[in-house]
């Protein structure tokens, strides 16, 4: 049987880089994933490019029943650590918008940086190994594969959430917590596209593809102005996923489809202007033209002059552009989420290690854990400071 310091599950974003840490601590550590391929999330992130970080990580920027679990780890390993390493390996990036570093060339090169540093560290990587159990001793973990049992005093569980079971997304994490009695909240797909119901759908049909700058508020408040995106199935872009973070089935979500301009002042200065002009045609100025012609059909934008809208008409339009109320039907779910929310229960870990308070040995990093980022290289670095400060306190017994 083999026997390591600690054993790692999931070489994932988390488990790669708390695996080449405390390999480089000295540790003898096993890394073991269920895939064919090391960190395969990575590799698909940010359009293949990987937005690694965000230059404005903060904890305000995370969702978690217990907000304050997450500063200790972001605080001790920052956004301007992880940029230090990727520059050390010379990886040319980008900042794309909103503080978003994005490799320019390819996510390869972050998963080949993490590869190194695991070589580095001399961690033994086992591909293909699904976990089966586990169970604890006096001695420490032994960890059930195919076949093979591998036993560790310390054990680190950084298998990911639920988005993308196509990419070896399992519940493995949240049924081992469960197992050890820890408490897990309910999950829900997270940064993923609304779906609508279908009358609405089918009026929305023929704007698959339109983008435009919007800003979403959910019925907490909170509100995002990013790119919208009309698909086939709903509204997606980054203002959509973002608020899909906070919003719950049932509600409505607020949209302001011209966030930048104040379309009553545009109205009035055009009807100045050009009192003959369509009202259609104006609003395809600061609004895309197949959106302004759908919202025509829909009886929305009334079919008229500028001189011939009167005040009412214009009041009750630009009401509901400046704030379409939205029911989404629901998500698209985990098949295209890039999050989980809920998982571990942060109460239960230490902030500063990541250990189960009550369960030495046993840690929880990365997505599993109930801390999740918005959009924008938020996760990556939860997953990168959560890594670090668990392997900071790993050691050999
Ligand atoms: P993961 O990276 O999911 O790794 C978990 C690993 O554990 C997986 O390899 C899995 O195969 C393995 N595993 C699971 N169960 C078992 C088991 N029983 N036995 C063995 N192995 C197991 N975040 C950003 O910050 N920036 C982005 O650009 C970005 N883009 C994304 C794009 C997509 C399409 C998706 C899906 C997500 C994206 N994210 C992005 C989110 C980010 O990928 C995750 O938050 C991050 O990967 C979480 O890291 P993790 O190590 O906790 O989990």
């Amino acid at each position: 049987m083999e026997k390591y310091d600690v054993i790692i599950i999931g070489a994932g974003a988390a488990g790669l880089f708390c695996a080449a840490q405390a390999g480089q601590r000295g540790l003898r550590v096993l890394l073991l994933d269920n895939g064919k391929k090391p960190g395969r999330k990575i590799l698909m992130s940010g359009g293949g490019r990987c937005n690694f970080t965000n230059l404005y990580t903060e904890p305000a920027a995370y969702l978690s029943h217990n907000p304050h679990f997450c500063k200790s780890a972001l605080a001790r390993y920052t956004q301007w650590d992880f940029i230090a390493l990727v520059n050390q390996y010379g990886i040319a990036y980008h900042e794309k918008t909103l503080g978003q570093l994005f490799c320019d060339d390819s996510a390869q090169q972050i998963v080949d940086l993490l590869m190194a540093e695991c070589e580095k560290g001399q961690v033994t990587l086992r591909l293909r190994s699904e976990v089966l159990s586990v169970s604890r001793d006096d001695a420490g973990y032994a960890v059930q594969l195919n076949g093979a049992e591998v036993r560790a005093g310390k054990l680190v569980i950084a298998s990911g959430g639920l988005s993308m079971p196509g990419l070896g997304a399992s519940p493995f994490g949240y049924r081992l917590a469960e197992q050890f009695g820890l408490r897990v909240y309910p999950t829900r797909a997270a940064l993923v596209p609304f779906t609508l119901h279908k009358p609405l759908l089918e009026q929305l049909q023929t704007l698959s593809g339109v983008s435009l700058p919007a800003t979403i508020e959910a019925a907490n408040g909170k509100r995002f102005k990013e790119a919208m995106l009309f698909t086939h199935r709903g509204l997606s872009g980054p203002s959509v996923l973002q608020i899909s973070s906070y919003w719950q089935p049932g509600e409505f979500v607020t949209i302001d489809l011209s966030p930048e301009r104040d379309l009553d002042a545009f109205i009035n200065e055009e009807r100045q202007a050009r009192p003959n002009q369509s009202l259609k045609n104006t609003l395809a100025k600061p609004l895309p033209k197949r959106l302004v012609e759908v919202l025509q059909l829909l009886g929305i934008v009334p079919e008229v002059t500028l001189k011939q809208l009167n005040a009412k008409q214009q009041r009750e339009l630009t009401e509901t552009l400046h704030g379409w109320r939205v029911q989404p039907n629901g998500t698209e779910g985990y098949r295209t989420a890039e999050v989980t929310l809920g998982g571990v229960d942060t109460t239960q870990l230490s902030s500063k290690t990541m250990e189960a308070r009550d369960i030495p040995g046993l840690y929880f990093i990365g997505e599993v854990v109930d801390v999740t980022g918005w959009l924008g290289g938020y996760n990556f670095q939860w997953a990168w400071s959560s890594a670090w400060a668990c392997a900071q306190a790993l050691n050999a017994d």
